[in-house]
């Protein structure tokens, strides 16, 4: 799948619902209204929705959410889609989740022939924990942080660089993580949705983060290229390796390879664009794949080249309409 942009797609993100058992304040607003079940794929049709991408030509495939580990039974499309693993047909099939219900789900997980995940945590104290998720344990993370360990996969911890509430603690969490044998990706928060309060309290610039971290951590530019949106550097005192996505201090877009699919069968071919299409329809419409291919090449064939994201005093508004949690980040 190549876009109008030359761009190679290789990496499809699947939502599998909209549904969290948080509600970090800036990703959702405490009284969200979640889509009725009747609207979603069932997990066969996100299982045949996937098969099609990775047919033609998706390697990597990352469940999110919501939190993915929340939906019914999702670990039954966790080992569907393992099958793609192999066959060598796809490369990595991958998760981003909050963790509160990895203890019981990891080491079925590492079975099903994950190697790493992601899992996202702003804070190590347990007050702003629950300040943040509104009412979240951070005790429940960390077990389910060492049960992933202990299954073996390898974890990567994000977190939202957030002024006022991370920001002084960044360096204690870069500590934890690398002391762990973890790599932490810092992200700034992105205009997505109404959250009810408006951004410009929460926009912390990972330009700002990194000039104060270089005055205490030697850090050095490191060239790996995941083809995504994270630069990478190294962190000498530590041995540990930092990632800094910066979509809002800079544009990533010309390398992006991936796509994402909605708990409802939604493609949506750039983050930060209102951009939409229905694969729901051609996917139901028909038990052979002919007319969801062509949904697909047509969605693909319309990527845009890029995001705009902007937060400032004059666009302190959603740019971008959808909650985070739609489309899984
Ligand atoms: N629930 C899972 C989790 O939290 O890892 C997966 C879905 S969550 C939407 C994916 C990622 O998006 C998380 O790392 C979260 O911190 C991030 N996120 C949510 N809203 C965001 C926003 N407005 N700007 C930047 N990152 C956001
Ligand atoms: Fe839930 Fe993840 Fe959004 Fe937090 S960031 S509310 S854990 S979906």
């Amino acid at each position: 799948m190549i876009d109008p942009f030359g761009r190679s797609i290789s990496y499809l993100r699947v939502s599998v619902t909209d549904r969290c058992d948080l509600r970090c304040f800036y990703c959702m607003s405490e009284d969200m209204t979640f889509l009725p079940k009747a609207d979603l794929l069932s997990l066969e049709e996100l299982d045949r929705l996937c098969s099609a991408f990775i047919r033609k030509g998706v390697k990597k495939l990352r469940l999110t959410g919501g939190e993915p580990l929340v939906r019914r039974n999702v670990m039954s499309l966790v080992r569907s889609l393992s099958r793609h693993l192999g066959t060598g047909a796809l490369r990595e099939l991958t998760m981003t989740t909050n963790a509160t219900q990895l203890a019981r789900f990891a080491s079925e997980l590492a079975d099903c022939g994950m190697r790493r995940i992601n899992v996202s945590l702003d804070t190590l104290d347990p007050q702003k924990f629950r300040a943040i998720t509104r009412w979240g344990e951070l005790d429940k993370v960390l077990s389910g942080i060492g049960a992933a360990r202990a299954a073996g996969l390898a974890v990567k911890i994000n977190a939202v660089a957030l002024k006022n509430l991370n920001e002084d603690e960044i360096p204690a969490l870069m500590e934890w993580a690398h002391g762990n044998g973890m790599a932490l990706t810092l992200i700034e928060v992105m205009p997505m949705g109404e959250i009810g309060s408006g951004r410009i309290d929460q926009y912390l610039p990972l330009s700002l983060v990194r000039a104060r971290l270089s005055q205490r951590y030697t850090l050095t530019d490191l060239a790996d290229d995941t083809g995504g949106p994270a630069r990478y550097v190294r962190v000498a005192e530590t041995g540990g390796k930092l990632g800094l996505i910066t979509p809002m201090t800079h544009n990533f877009c010309e390398s992006c390879n991936r796509v994402r699919i909605t708990c409802t069968g939604t493609i949506h071919t750039c983050l930060g664009q209102e951009d939409a299409s229905d694969l729901r329809k051609p996917l139901r419409a028909s038990a052979d794949d002919d007319l969801l291919d062509a949904a697909i090449n047509r969605a693909i064939g319309a990527k845009p080249k890029g995001h705009d994201f902007i937060i400032d005093r004059r666009h302190n508004r959603p740019s971008v309409s959808r909650h985070m949690s739609v489309t899984g980040g």
